[in-house]
């Protein structure tokens, strides 16, 4: 069983819960669905944490929804926010059950193409800070992020527009030229790396592939529950 702690946002969240669907229909036919658990947050109050840089509470908080979801019969935990990854360890250290760590997802299907230079969109926090771009790097990837001006708007654009379900043609053409400029840079594929972006960034916005991180991290855990359970 799968333990989702989502609502960061529910748009990214209610993708979570569908694609877990669909690939479960797909692999095992009929009338098969996931099992998962979801313990849903109100964004705000993670959003208030995140703007005055109290982790450590976002943290606890996001570990208590984690434990009620072990309690409820989680075998796995997906975190469904990369920008709250910032707290992995400390979802991790209060639970007994693995997290799958959405950044070592997204790395493995990096080197499964071939590639080894990714362009990272995602939160400022994802963008700025060092603990995702580290992770990938530790898989031996060179991680580009887009200069200042660039990051700001695709910041905005999560927060003020698809973590609220409004996905802009104007706000495409933005992420569209964002992206080509990491291209210019040297970017062999680009990150989807906020769990909001693949609803707006498609496959032929790019001249090289994405890695939509909510799709991946979705099939890796499928992938590891199918591995380890027999379905009914
Ligand atoms: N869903 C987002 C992410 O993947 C952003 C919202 C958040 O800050 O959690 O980073």
């Amino acid at each position: 069983m799968i333990g989702m702690v989502g609502g960061m946002s529910w748009e990214s969240s209610a993708e979570y819960y569908r694609l877990a669907n669909e690939l479960i229909r797909d692999r095992l036919g009929g009338l098969h669905s996931a099992r998962l658990v979801l313990g849903s947050v109100d964004f705000a109050d993670i959003e208030a944490l995140q703007v005055t840089g109290r982790w450590d509470e976002a943290g606890a908080l996001l570990a208590e929804t984690a434990k009620g979801l072990e309690a409820a019969g989680a075998d796995l935990l997906l975190l469904c926010s990369n920008t709250m990854h910032l707290v992995a360890d400390q979802l991790q250290l209060a639970v007994g059950i693995p997290l799958l760590h959405i950044a070592d997802v997204v790395a493995l299907a990096v080197r499964r193409s071939g590639q080894d230079v990714v362009g990272l969109l995602g939160t400022a926090f994802t963008m700025e800070q060092t603990f995702y771009r580290d992770r990938l790097a530790g898989h031996g990837l060179t991680v580009l992020v887009p200069p200042a001006e660039d990051r700001i708007e695709v910041h905005r654009i999560i927060y003020e527009e698809l973590c609220l379900g409004v996905v802009q043609e104007e706000s495409r053409q933005t992420y569209r030229e964002v992206i080509s400029r990491l291209v210019g840079a040297g970017a062999q594929g680009i990150v989807l790396g906020c769990t909001e972006i693949e609803l707006l960034v498609m496959p032929a916005d790019s001249a090289v592939p994405v890695f939509p991180t909510t799709r991946l991290h979705v099939e890796a855990a499928i992938e590891a529950s199918l591995s380890t359970s027999a379905p009914s």
